[in-house]
């Protein structure tokens, strides 16, 4: 028999899947797959459910209804300033997962290079290899995920075709300011490169700290292209409806990677998602301060078991320094492992989202979970480290 794409078949099954499976089988509280437990707008789940029943349920349009389109064009005008044409700079997708598809294959060539910024969501790498490009991963610098400027300046060349950002920054937790943004933007705009910007999290961020879209910036409306999910913003993360707002130029090609790759999204969804994005103001200026709280919750039970915690202004992960919790010679992988087992708590290494070299220190926790959801993880955590001693 002959074998499968060797590239793929060197990756196992995501960690988050692997994890969620390890999870059900010891009934583990899931501080690992990020998902919430809130339920999503009862609006928006009535609205999907009712279009199944009355709407017309047949193949939408290939850049997805206008409705939906014209509501990513007009939030973004609401809340970042921009001036979107929606029947050329928008194309809904099937999540955000196949957005990011839809623009590197619509952009790259087999031996372009990319620019990744590390820890790194974990498609971007292998999807990347998949189609012949050459992944140049730079790594933020822990505790504060600082840029390495330098670094970052050699990784840019003449083979640079585009830049991926993600910010808010899973699993990091960082949002990106604007100094760092213009910094970004500068070497982007010096090697004639396009920036994917990965903005699922653009209205999960806490504090002082506000989302810049990097599209938003001097020289970036013709470069940035910005994709956002309904599964984040919405917390429903099962629709899988992305959205990504292009310059016109750049979401040609990619409008024909998506035409190959799914063609449409189910409508229902799109049109409940239409609604959603129309929301009042004080809907998506709610999420911040209600997922913090979580954030708040975990990061003060984690505290009483002096591990220390990374910091966290967006997103719906808090990364904890395990170090002293390790066996000795044990990396992330076996310490998660471990604690799904004995402690029936799952959370996720971090070394997922390095390609070589990790960090084995670190673990990420999901804090996007009821009160109850993160005391029951604490209270089995704090039991498990009363054994340890
Ligand atoms: N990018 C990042 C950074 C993510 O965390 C996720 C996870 N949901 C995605 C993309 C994929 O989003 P979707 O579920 O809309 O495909
Ligand atoms: N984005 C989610 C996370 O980081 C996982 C999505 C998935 O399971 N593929 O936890």
């Amino acid at each position: 028999m002959k074998a499968g794409n060797a590239t793929l078949s060197s990756y196992g099954t995501t960690i988050f899947e692997a994890m969620s499976a390890l999870a059900r089988e010891h009934a583990a509280v899931n501080l690992g797959q990020g998902f919430p437990d809130d339920r999503g707008p009862l609006a928006l789940r009535q609205a999907a459910a009712e279009f199944v029943v009355d709407g017309h349920n047949q193949y939408p349009p290939m850049m997805g209804m206008a409705a939906l389109r014209q509501a990513v064009a007009a939030h973004d005008r609401r809340f970042y300033g921009l001036d979107v044409d929606w029947q050329t700079e928008v194309l809904i997708t099937s999540g955000a997962t196949e957005a990011l598809l839809d623009c590197f294959l619509g952009l790259l060539e087999v031996g372009d290079e990319v620019v990744l910024l590390e820890p790194a969501y974990d498609t971007y790498a292998p999807v990347l290899r998949r189609l012949g490009v050459v992944p140049r991963s730079v790594r933020l610098v822990p505790p504060t995920w600082s840029l390495p400027r330098d670094e970052l300046a050699a990784a840019f060349s003449g083979k640079t075709k585009l830049l991926v950002l993600n910010s808010p920054m899973n699993p990091a937790g960082k949002v990106f300011t604007r100094d760092e943004l213009t910094f970004l933007a500068s070497l982007v705009e010096r090697h004639d490169a396009f920036a994917v910007c990965d903005e699922v999290y653009e209205h999960l961020v806490f504090g002082d700290a506000p989302h810049i879209p990097l599209m938003t910036l001097p020289g970036m409306r013709d470069r940035a292209l910005r994709i956002g999910s309904a599964g984040k913003t919405f917390s429903l993360t099962g629709w899988k409806v992305g959205y990504i707002t292009a310059p016109a130029h750049a979401l040609r090609p990619i409008t024909k990677a998506h035409q190959f790759v799914t063609f449409t999204t189910p409508p229902n969804l799109q049109h409940a998602v239409a609604l959603g994005l129309g929301l009042e103001d004080a809907y998506f200026h709610g999420l911040g301060p209600a997922l913090a709280r979580g954030r708040d919750r975990l990061a003060a039970g984690v505290a009483a078991l002096e591990l220390p915690v990374l910091p966290c202004d967006g997103t719906y992960f808090l990364v904890l320094d395990v170090t002293r919790w390790l066996g000795s010679d044990e990396d992330d992988v076996a310490f998660c492992r471990r604690l799904v087992v004995e402690a029936g708590v799952v959370l996720i290494p971090m070394s997922a989202f390095y390609e070589a070299a990790p960090p084995r220190h670190l673990v990420r926790a999901c804090f996007c979970k009821a009160d109850a959801t993160i005391d029951a993880a604490l209270l089995r955590l704090q039991a498990w480290v009363s054994k340890q001693r």
